[in-house]
């Protein structure tokens, strides 16, 4: 094992996901910014596009943590259709601390009508406080890999969408390019958790998040679970972004 977390009870991800969460909280934009050179932020504008959500789509954005998306959709909603309409969206993270962050950021970004953004902690493997059939979209974006059970976030995302409504998760993948892979593992292994050291003061979280990644799926395997839970895919069913750095997955409750 390269950091000791390999061997996490299942029973212990979900605390030590929310312990990770909470300890990287403040320097988590930040990080981002540092790690990705600043890529994930184009990732998250395509993944938008991708979405393409019109005037009035109901968005709740799972895992939402800072509101990285939630604000994108709403800016995306406004520049493409001239006003925010009925659009409206939910951030749910675990973790208050992620949470507490992007209500900050809220209203330093000028989004703090609560009528159409609101948060609310849950866990995306029961989402208790979401009604069926009641969203026209569900996003997740660097998330679901943290998630213990995520055949059950599959199942949730699908009950709490309406008929015709869209999945699209976005997710670090498996980096298909042979030339690229082993540079990508030495930038994991080696330089992620030495950033997060220098950054963050924290270079186990750090460390964590790399392996999580790496134990995740890869994109065929991915999209076999979406199919699995019910939800109709056009094409592959995916889209890769950076070599497979990361990847968007798209499903449709028919
Ligand atoms: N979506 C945001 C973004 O793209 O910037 C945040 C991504 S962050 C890497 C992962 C988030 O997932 C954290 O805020 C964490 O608290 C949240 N999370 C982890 N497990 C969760 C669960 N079971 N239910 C809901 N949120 C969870």
């Amino acid at each position: 094992t390269h950091f000791g977390f390999r061997t996490v009870p299942e029973e212990a991800k979900e605390s030590l996901v929310k312990q990770v969460f909470g300890a990287v909280a403040p320097s988590y934009d930040l990080m981002n910014d540092v790690m990705s050179a600043g890529v994930h932020r184009l990732w998250k504008d395509h993944y938008i596009r991708t979405l393409a959500p019109g005037p009035d789509t109901t968005l709740l954005d799972v895992a939402g943590g800072t509101g990285d998306i939630a604000f994108r959709f709403l800016d995306y909603v406004k520049s493409q259709h001239g006003s925010m309409g009925g659009a409206k969206v939910t951030v749910v993270d675990i973790n208050p601390a992620m949470l507490e962050v992007g209500k900050k950021r809220a209203v330093q970004l000028g989004h703090s009508d609560p009528e159409r953004l609101s948060f609310m902690e849950g866990n995306a493997e029961n989402l208790s406080q979401i009604a069926d059939a009641s969203v026209d979209a569900y996003t997740i974006a660097f998330g679901i890999r943290n998630c213990t059970h995520v055949d059950r976030v599959l199942a949730e995302a699908y009950r709490v969408l309406k008929p015709g409504g869209r999945l699209a998760v976005l997710e670090f993948s498996s980096v298909n390019n042979p030339l690229l892979a082993p540079l990508y593992e030495f930038y994991s292994f080696n330089v992620i958790p030495a950033m997060g050291d220098l950054v963050a003061g924290d270079r186990a979280s750090y460390a964590y998040l790399v392996e999580s990644i790496r134990k995740f799926p890869t994109q065929q395997a991915f999209r076999d679970m979406i199919v699995d839970a019910g939800f109709k895919v056009e094409g592959a069913g995916w889209e890769d972004l950076t070599f497979g750095v990361a990847a968007i997955h798209s499903g449709f409750k028919i």
